[in-house]
């Protein structure tokens, strides 16, 4: 029972009794008796929607409460409890959910946003939320508050064995193991084969049950049969549709709603397309009244196709869900959905990964995907899968949740339940000793001065999962030397025997946050750009492979003309920060490459850096750059962003990331150039507000003004209105004019530019500035 939780201050049990949580399910009763609220360390492994939440609850609400003299605790200690959420997606959503403690006098914190801060606002919260890339930024930053941990709690921590950020959540937990003594440390993992590993390494506790608080039947549908994993069998015919139609409109019939995983963003907006026919005759007149409305958020919040396919497909009941979403379309949709006006949402496993929204039945339409590094299809990882299956059956609505593949042969049918419904999970393995999670990790530890000597950095590695797991603790360290020698070229770092040092760029490429290698790539691009304009070579090092430039030529060319007049164009700019293995580049799709190829010839004089000969590998790579920096250009052109939609072939979703990626990366090219004195800081600066607010040099000053935005500004400006000066001063019918008429917003602008008198009362909008109806 709740109320013989032992380490719970004053209030907690009966708050959650209040929430109708008097008796903890069986693993949760595990993890108390294994003493995650007396400071114990724990491992728990458990299927989603087990319960997963409250451990770590229980965990930090204990770790951050005192001893009251007398037997018993309260809050009011100065520990902090630290929640580390795998993507930034969820860390508002789960500080809302924390929010209740609020009612025990206890504060929480969302850190996300900017990279680059020591977040010292945040060192008033008794519970923070934030990313593992977050929390490694903040101890870069010098954050002290990270000192005062007493609970750091590590939210889907399989993740560890993902290639791209695995090794940062790796990382950043050895590190405050080390850093803060007595930091007691809970991982949450989906239920793994090898979840015993993960405790070794966190000297952990381990709870590994498979238990769930609703049933789950999971069978593969195939001919006129959903096929269960208890060998039973329920008819479920076909007809002349699909079979995601028809599992759909069987789960209908039972007002159940169903949940379709298949693998592309294309695949998921067509199926929803396909569904919305399905759902579309099954609704009550009030559903379709609310469903409308829905769709009318929907279509306010971008004018692009995709926004208007989602808003068609949600008036009839159906809604598709992907990366390439605004989030604003994401949340409208999990609301609908969670709210049981959406019938059916056809998803990409983004939504597998936590967004907390489960369903009645789970169809994964698609278990293979296309992946470009194997060269083809390639089949799900069951833990992925396991997870899709996890979202069925939602505890107190559904009876049970029922979660199915689909198969098209006999053959396949057997080989789906032997792959995925039989199968156990493969065993997590940390990524670790891979170059790129180093150079950027090694980096950072030499730079916090957590590290000082190699025998120092070798030892700290040795805290690692991937220490603990290998049998071949030889390529750690071979790994970790070449990316020595690669920092020390760069000049980020220097070595004295055995001693290291991070260089004063160093130090700021650690907390720029960005990849070394990304950090190499932009300062020889930019130095190439102020070589350019000082008359001298004219940059074409033929063949280099970029970021591998020995650092001694460097340090000769930062003897510049001080006066060199340096203008790199935004298009060069944009490429350059393309470049760095901190952007996802866009696909070359047929026919880009001799569009790119030409574009390159024709732009030549703008490109920074080296430019790889054409029939080398890695020309693909730099085409690519150049094919996402015309995007930003095009974008920083005011082309509309329907039209950049269609052009790239790109959600709304996606612009904003490459913006916002360009973004970041510009304001550290722009750090980088002052820390180096090359005078390219201007244009950098200037590249960078036009990426973000998406406009042409001349509404820069506009476009600054909250509320004002591209589209706004340029009315505005067609109208005559083109400084911030001149918007102060305006004549009010044209500001309403510009914002078609809305007085509410015409008035916040006004207010925003400091009008000393923004009110609308009375004023006509002036037809003469709505040249082009939207
Ligand atoms: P997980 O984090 O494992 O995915 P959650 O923590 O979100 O799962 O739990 C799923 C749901 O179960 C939540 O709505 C939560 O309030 C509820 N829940 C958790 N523990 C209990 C309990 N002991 N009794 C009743 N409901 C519970």
């Amino acid at each position: 029972r709740v109320a013989d939780v032992p380490g719970l201050p004053t209030g907690v049990a009966e708050y959650f009794e209040g929430e109708g949580i008097e008796e903890l399910y069986p693993p949760q009763g595990e993890a108390v008796e294994k003493g995650v609220t007396e400071g114990a360390n724990l491992v728990a492994s458990v299927p989603t929607a087990s319960g997963k939440t409250l451990v770590a609850q229980l965990a930090m609400l204990s770790a951050i409460a005192e001893d009251d003299g007398d037997g018993g605790f309260e809050f009011g200690g100065d520990g902090t409890a630290l929640y580390i959420v795998p993507l930034r997606a969820l860390a508002g959503e789960k500080a809302a959910e924390f929010e209740a403690f609020e009612r025990f006098g206890l504060s929480v914190g969302v850190s996300t946003g900017n990279y680059e801060s020591d977040g010292s606002r945040l060192s008033d919260n008794d519970i923070v939320v934030a990313t593992s890339e977050k929390v490694d930024s903040l101890v870069r930053n010098g954050a002290g508050w990270i000192d005062d941990l007493s609970c750091v709690v590590a939210d889907e921590v399989h993740l560890v064995d993902d290639d791209h950020r695995g090794p940062t959540l790796e990382v950043t937990l050895a590190k405050l193991r080390q850093r803060v003594s007595d930091l007691q440390v809970v991982a949450l993992s989906a239920t793994i084969g090898n979840a015993d590993e993960l405790a070794d390494w966190l000297d952990a506790e381990l709870v590994d049950s498979d238990w769930r608080p609703i049933d789950l039947r999971t069978g593969v549908h195939y001919g006129e049969a959903l096929h269960y994993d208890d060998g039973t069998q329920a008819e479920l015919s076909v007809g002349s549709g699909s079979q995601t139609a028809a599992v759909v409109a069987d789960t209908l019939k039972d007002e159940g709603s169903t949940l379709v995983f298949v693998n592309s963003r294309r695949n998921a907006e067509a199926s929803a397309r396909r569904l919305s026919d399905v759902t579309g005759g099954t609704l009550s007149p009030d559903e379709r009244e609310r469903l409308a409305d829905v769709a009318e958020e929907i279509r306010g919040v971008s004018d692009t196709e995709t926004s208007d396919d989602l808003a068609d497909a949600v008036a009839k009941g159906a809604a598709f869900h992907h990366a390439g979403l605004a989030r604003e379309h994401r949340e409208l949709v999990e609301e609908a959905f969670r709210d049981r006006l959406v019938k059916v949402v056809s998803a990409t496993p983004t939504l597998a990964a936590g967004v907390n929204t489960p369903s009645r039945r789970v169809v994964v339409r698609d278990w293979q995907r296309y992946d470009g590094t194997a060269g083809g299809m390639q089949p799900l990882d069951v833990l992925e899968v396991h997870q899709m299956f996890g979202r069925a059956g939602r505890p107190g609505l559904d009876p049970y949740g029922e979660a199915v593949l689909l198969a098209n042969s006999h053959d396949e049918l057997e080989e789906l339940f032997d792959r995925y419904v039989y199968a156990d999970p493969e065993p997590v393995r940390s990524k670790l000793a891979a170059e790129p999670a180093l150079r950027t990790h090694v980096l950072a530890a030499i730079a916090t001065g957590f590290t000082t000597t190699e025998d120092n950095l070798h030892e700290f590695l040795g805290e690692t999962l991937y220490a603990t797991q290998t049998d071949d603790p030889g390529r750690l360290k071979s790994v970790t030397r070449d990316v020595l020698v690669y920092l020390d070229r760069n000049g980020f770092v220097e070595r004295d025997g055995g001693a290291l040092r991070a260089t004063a760029t160093g130090h700021l490429v650690s907390q720029l946050y960005v990849d070394p290698m990304s950090a190499a790539t932009i300062i020889d691009g930019l130095r190439d750009a102020a070589r350019a304009a000082s008359g001298g070579a004219d940059g074409t090092d033929s063949g280099e492979p970029e970021g591998f430039q020995p650092a001694s030529e460097m340090r000769a060319e930062n003897d510049l003309p001080e006066d060199a007049s340096v203008d790199p164009s935004p298009l060069g700019l944009y490429h350059l920060v393309s470049r760095t293995p901190d952007m996802y580049e866009l696909y070359l799709r047929s026919g880009d490459r001799e569009q790119y190829t030409e574009l390159a010839y024709e732009r030549e004089d703008e490109l920074l850096g080296s430019t790889p000969r054409e029939e080398a590998a890695e020309f693909e790579d730099w085409l690519s750059a150049l094919k996402t920096a015309k995007l930003m250009e095009d974008w920083a052109s005011e082309l509309d962003e329907d039209r950049i939609a269609e052009r790239y072939d790109v959600g709304p979703g996606d612009i904003r990331g490459k913006v916002e990626t360009a973004e970041w990366l510009l304001n550290a090219a722009e750090r980088l150039a002052g820390e180096l004195d090359v005078a390219a800081a201007t244009a950098v600066r200037e590249a960078r507000k036009r990426v973000e607010y998406g406009v042409r040099e001349e509404l820069l000053d506009l476009a600054g003004v909250r509320d004002v935005g591209r589209k706004r500004a340029r009315r505005l400006f067609n109208a005559g209105v083109e400084t911030r000066a001149d918007l102060r001063n305006a004549d009010k019918s044209l500001v309403l004019g510009a914002v078609r008429g809305r007085e509410a917003t015409a008035e916040r602008i006004l207010e925003n530019v400091g009008h000393p008198d923004p009110g609308m009362d009375g004023v006509d909008a002036d037809a003469d500035a709505t040249p082009d109806p939207d």
